[in-house]
């Protein structure tokens, strides 16, 4: 079996990447899905937040790539602003931008904020 491409929620009628922040579906409504193809054919729509209808699979592995590395930047140089960390990864500010909503469903600095250890409980209860 190929390693599934996206999942969807039988409950929600929508399917997700892997990695989604939307929350963890119960494993007895969730379908693995090799492609949007098979994602529309059980009726499930993409998802908002992470569009798994929107990227090839390449630019996915850089979006995640770069989310990853952004993580890194920010905890080694708090102070440093988006445009800064954007230069850091070569990519220009809206491309950061554009790649951590796609990626994420959040800005740049919406997604640091969640994703910084400071936050996590914070996180976790909601
Ligand atoms: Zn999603």
């Amino acid at each position: 079996m190929p390693t599934p491409q996206f999942y969807g929620v039988t409950t929600t009628g929508i399917y997700c990447r892997f990695g989604c922040p939307s929350r963890t579906p119960r494993p007895e409504n969730v379908v693995y899905l090799n492609s949007t193809q098979d994602a529309q054919v059980l009726g499930l729509r993409p998802c908002k937040r992470c569009r798994p209808d929107q990227l090839t699979a390449p630019h996915q592995a850089f979006h995640e790539f770069v989310a990853s590395q952004l993580v890194i930047l920010a905890q080694q140089h708090p102070a440093h602003t988006i445009k800064e960390h954007a230069a850091a990864l070569s990519i220009s500010t809206r491309q950061l931008e554009w790649i951590i909503l796609l990626q994420t469903g959040f800005s740049p600095r919406a997604y640091l904020n969640s994703s910084m250890p400071a936050s996590l409980s914070e996180r976790i209860s909601t």
